[in-house]
């Protein structure tokens, strides 16, 4: 079995990684996050684009536990704000992972902008980094558009202003295992299945 760490403590990111493997009859792997291995220190986010800070972070996070690791850095991309908040969504009110607030924010910066420049996206980097071995940085988009009132009550973040291409409902108004086959993580996780094949059988 290949221990593959996931450089993060959200159970859901994790939840997904697991599904991915699993829906791809990849076997063989098993899927850690940071709680499940010793503590190093985390440096902070500090490149200007999503790609640098997933790899910096699986770098960190190769080094500290020998293990292949994978890091993903997101964020959402609003064209009237030249792709802003970008690297800075999960701080762009001021505070870290105040997602009302954040919401909120873009909403007044965006409310005289009209219906049809209102086009955003989301964005995923992902890296994988195998010590002594390859690295590898893919990147998800999901296109959409945003709307002026939050709707639905799944997600986070920027979910309930969020429409993607081709739906009525914004993003937290589907259901998550919907959301994971066309969202900006799913994709980039999904980019990554050569490599993870490869480590699945080594
Ligand atoms: P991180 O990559 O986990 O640091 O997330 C960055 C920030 O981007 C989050 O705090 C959210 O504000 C935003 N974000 C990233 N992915 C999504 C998503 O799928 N839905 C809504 N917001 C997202």
């Amino acid at each position: 079995m290949t221990r593959l760490l996931l450089a993060t403590r959200n159970a859901k990111k994790l939840g997904e990684l697991r599904r991915i493997l699993a829906a791809e009859g990849i076997e063989g792997v098993e899927v850690l996050g940071l709680a499940d291995v010793d503590e190093f220190e985390e440096a902070p986010e500090t490149a200007p684009d999503f790609e640098g800070n997933a790899l910096a972070k699986a770098r960190d996070a190769a080094v500290a536990t020998g293990l292949p690791s994978i890091a993903d850095d997101s964020g959402i991309t609003v064209d009237a704000l030249n792709g802003m908040p970008g690297v800075l969504s999960a701080r762009w009110a001021g505070r870290h992972g105040d997602d009302k607030a954040n919401l909120n924010l873009v909403l007044a910066q965006t409310s005289d902008t009209p219906d049809e420049r209102m086009g955003a996206g989301f964005v995923c980097a992902a890296a994988l980094v195998v010590p002594g071995g390859e690295e590898t940085v893919v990147r998800g988009d999901w296109r959409g558009t945003l709307i002026r009132e939050p709707r639905g009550a799944n997600g986070f973040g920027y979910d309930p202003i969020f429409v993607p291409e081709g739906e009525s409902r914004s993003s937290a108004e589907m259901e998550p295992s919907e959301k994971d086959a066309v969202s900006h993580r799913g994709r980039a996780l999904r980019a990554l299945l050569p490599q993870l094949r490869a480590l699945a059988t080594r």
